[in-house]
């Protein structure tokens, strides 16, 4: 049994560009920061975490990332910092643990696998878009980010099916996408939704990539 009551969504959209060569979708900066906060057992969203960001390598959106996620010019403009999203995303993220009694997996060494965990739909998110751009921008990324569940990786294997998008892993469960599509925080509670009903459906969630796994804790309790 895998001892998760509670899962955080997360779902970045980040900058792109038209017929963009694979290679620097790399080199993406996150334009908008959503989590969710669900209770799996009841299947309500208990807390939310969102906010844009401004990104300042290629400031410029494209038309077709305006068109793609919704999200406008002149709110990156208004919008914070990558390193102050990360730190407003850590201090939220401190905060709803501790008054649930939540641990993330490798933060307590009475619980080490964790009672809530981090989940992105495929490995982008955490293990590309983040560590580049930490790197890009030499910005110590919280350790918190380094277990995380790759929801379609579990779904694949749980329901033996392999969904060509994410559309098509909720409609083959007979669940409709709430919302706006590629909009961070519509898709981070469509994922939520999503893996309330893999919890009930028995789903083995488990970390599916840690980045650190010759550790047996998170340095400084995960961030
Ligand atoms: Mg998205």
């Amino acid at each position: 049994m895998h001892g998760y009551t509670h899962a955080i969504a997360v779902d970045f959209e980040a900058t792109c560009f038209k017929d963009q060569p694979v290679q620097e979708l790399r080199d993406s900066e996150i334009i908008e920061f959503p989590a969710v906060l669900v209770n799996l057992k009841t299947g309500k969203v208990e807390a939310e975490f969102h906010t844009y960001v401004k990104p300042v390598e290629r400031p410029q959106l494209s038309e077709y990332c305006t068109n793609l996620t919704g999200i406008r010019q002149r709110t990156v403009d208004a919008a914070v910092t990558v390193q102050t999203a990360i730190n407003r995303f850590t201090d939220w993220l401190k905060m709803e643990l501790k008054v649930r009694n939540l641990v993330l997996p490798k933060m307590s060494e009475t619980n080490p696998k964790g009672n809530c965990i981090l989940v992105t739909w495929t490995n982008w998110d955490f293990n590309i878009c983040l560590v580049k751009e930490c790197e890009r921008k030499k910005m110590r990324k919280p350790s918190c980010f380094d277990q995380w569940m790759n929801a379609k990786a579990i779904y694949r294997n749980f329901y033996k099916f392999y969904p060509y998008n994410f559309d098509k892993a909720l409609s083959r469960l007979r669940l409709t996408f709430r919302g706006r599509a590629h909009s961070g925080i519509a898709d981070a509670r469509n994922l939520a939704t999503l893996l309330v009903r893999m919890y009930r459906d028995g789903a083995p969630l488990a970390v599916t990539t840690d980045l650190s796994p010759e550790l047996q804790l998170n340095e400084n309790g995960g961030f």
